[in-house]
């Protein structure tokens, strides 16, 4: 691993404390599915663990540096190793629509549309466990009332329990990163649709956060509510008060309006 230099660009920051690549493997609970899929190997410290487990384990890597060493170092991966970006490569080629569980120590620059692409697959994913930046994996996990509660953790939480395990210090990375990490574990709710339309849902909850200071009645023109609609007292809040469970009676009543 010294002789590889780490790139900056596509946020590689190697983990070398073998404990904590354990302790982020068994995050998983091997509950409900049989294939997982680690994003961002690098040199397979968290590999080597996940293929101690019961299940079937690809990786997607977009460093063909990293890829070759894998391919060397790691034989029992064999033709399971993805050699793409995993924002842009379409995963049903080699998923088929079948379910896997998602791991990682992720790419800390891409936080948030790992987890986006996440929720567009989330139909096909039971599970998703790994580490961002502390703060990010607090986000997710936050509930109402908080000033870190926003889009990511409404989104998330809408069809994941979320479960904040634990905080990784900058120590133990190669080349140590400036911010403390967080590991946390999504784990599919059984209700897997919404009982509101998703797509407003999802539209309501970016609109509602983009001006998070102020009350919902503002916040939301643009969806052209209904004077009637307006009174409701739930527009008179701002969005960082409303749990998920609001959010989606706000959907139903926004659907309703002026029909
Ligand atoms: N899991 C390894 C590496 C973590 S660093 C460890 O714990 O040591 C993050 C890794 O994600 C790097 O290997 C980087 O090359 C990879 N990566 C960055 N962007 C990616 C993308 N869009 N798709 C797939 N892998 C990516």
């Amino acid at each position: 691993m010294d002789k590889v230099r780490a790139k900056k660009h596509l946020g590689q920051h190697f983990l070398n404390d073998e404990n904590i690549a354990e302790k982020i493997a068994s995050s998983l609970t091997l509950n409900n599915y049989k294939t997982i899929l680690e994003i961002g190997p690098g040199m397979g410290v968290l590999t080597k663990y996940l293929l101690k487990k019961p299940v079937t384990t690809y990786v997607i890597e977009i460093d063909t540096e990293s890829v070759s060493y894998l391919q060397a170092n790691y034989l029992q991966l064999s033709n399971r190793i993805i050699s793409e970006d995993f924002l842009k490569y379409d995963l049903n080629t080699i998923f088929n629509n079948e379910p896997f569980a998602i791991i990682g120590n992720f790419p800390y620059n891409i936080s948030s549309q790992i987890i986006f692409k996440m929720l567009e697959m989330r139909d096909q994913v039971p599970e998703f466990c790994g580490m961002f930046q502390k703060e990010v994996a607090a986000r997710v996990c936050e509930k109402e009332g908080s000033k870190t509660y926003g889009i990511l953790s409404v989104l998330v939480q809408a069809f994941y329990d979320a479960e904040y395990l634990f905080t990784v210090s900058e120590q133990v990375f190669t080349p140590p990163p400036k911010v403390k990490s967080g590991v946390l574990r999504l784990t599919r709710k059984k209700d897997k649709k919404l009982p509101c339309d998703e797509k407003l849902f999802f539209r309501v909850v970016k609109t509602a956060f983009q001006q998070r200071r102020k009350t919902l009645r503002n916040s939301l023109k643009t969806f052209n509510l209904s004077d009637n609609l307006k009174e409701d007292t739930i527009f008179g809040q701002r969005p960082e008060q409303l749990s998920v469970s609001d959010f989606i009676a706000l959907t139903q009543k926004i659907e309703n309006d002026n029909v």
